[in-house]
């Protein structure tokens, strides 16, 4: 952190940074220029919060050297991390494909949607058992069945499954259930609920909350790694915009700037983003060339019925003809897609 006085700062406002720094068990490097007096503080600076010196009269403005984020920076550890479900990996070379319904709706179109996305090369099978909806009125999933429908569908396919989390008194039922847990984009500050999948020992996909800067996802991922939990797999799923025309505006540009930032696999959503099946081909094939390590894909067998997100959902025949095509997008860019 570097803190860089106003002109008229005085001897007695440099002994108070100082101070203040020393008490944190840091020490201070003052330099002093013709017009300005410049302090550095040596030491961890995230114990350090820059609003304290913000504050002050004679602090002209305070700059972070290091990111706020530790655990999960590419400075603290320089590999990527490759994280491992029942033999399927996501990060490290091969691009994973997590495919399935919005909603598990019942057992029946859950096997079969896992049947069908297997067949055409899925790695994990994804499905809501607890729905975050707009309205309390609409379809809310259908809780710990639905946690059974996905079991059968692992069962049946022999891939794992991942489903979402949103209420930490739900930890315990959906942890039994699930091989990993999404924590959805409406849930991405809920910073208890980051804390409390902290001390599991199962994957995290983190998704991009709706207006969330990088700084603040990379910020919650952090929450969770702060915990013990360092298998955090990041999926942008598209950010509000002025843009209407989309659901959510796709920001291709996360996946490059978080995988220079993070070691954390970074996977992309491209039909939350779109909102619209007929976008999630174009979009699936930008996240592979801009290096996504895995896609998620809402896929249903009957769209048109579907309970929830019905308009961005592939039919399976669909999935797999754009399957077949991305994995040639992959090959382009020396990656496999799925089972390839
Ligand atoms: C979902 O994956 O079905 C979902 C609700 O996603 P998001 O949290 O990205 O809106
Ligand atoms: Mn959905």
């Amino acid at each position: 952190m570097i803190i860089v006085l106003k002109g008229g700062a005085t001897e007695e406002d440099v002994r108070r940074i100082e101070e203040r720094i020393k008490a944190d068990g840091l020490s201070a490097h003052v330099s002093k220029g013709v017009e300005r007096t410049i302090i550095g503080v040596v030491g961890d600076e995230r114990k350090l919060d820059p609003e304290t010196f913000e504050g002050l009269d004679c602090v002209d403005k305070v700059m972070r050297v290091l990111s706020p984020y530790k655990l999960v920076s590419r400075d603290f550890k320089k590999e990527d991390t490759v994280i491992e479900v029942m033999g399927k990996k996501i990060g490290g070379g091969s691009i994973a494909l997590f495919a399935g319904p919005c909603s598990v709706e019942g057992r029946e179109m859950m096997v079969e949607i896992g049947k069908r996305v297997a067949a055409s090369g899925a790695t994990f099978i994804r499905g809501g058992a607890y729905k975050p909806r707009t309205s309390p009125y609409a379809f809310q999933g259908m809780g710990e069945d639905g946690l059974k429908c996905l079991a059968d569908a692992r069962e049946a396919t022999g891939l794992p499954v991942a489903t979402e989390l949103m209420d930490p008194r739900d930890i315990d039922v959906v942890a039994k259930y699930a091989d990993l847990i999404q924590i959805g984009a409406r849930n991405m500050q809920n910073f208890r609920l980051l804390t409390e999948v902290g001390k599991l020992d199962k994957p995290i996909i983190l998704k991009r909350g709706i207006s969330a800067t990088i700084l603040e996802w990379l910020m919650s991922a952090e929450y969770i790694a702060s915990e013990g939990n360092t298998r955090i797999i990041l999926c942008e799923r598209g950010i509000r915009t002025y843009e209407q025309a989309t659901r959510n505006t796709f920001d291709v540009s996360a996946i490059p700037v978080l995988k220079a930032l993070t070691h954390l696999p970074v996977i992309a959503d491209p039909s939350h983003a779109a909102g619209k099946a007929s976008l999630v081909e174009p979009l699936a094939a930008a996240a592979i060339a801009a290096g996504a390590d895995g896609l998620m894909i809402e896929v249903h067998n009957q769209p048109e019925k579907a309970l929830s997100d019905g308009p961005q959902s592939l039919r399976p025949d669909t999935f797999d003809a754009v399957v077949s095509r991305l994995k040639r997008v992959a090959e382009a860019v020396d990656r496999r897609l799925g089972t390839a």
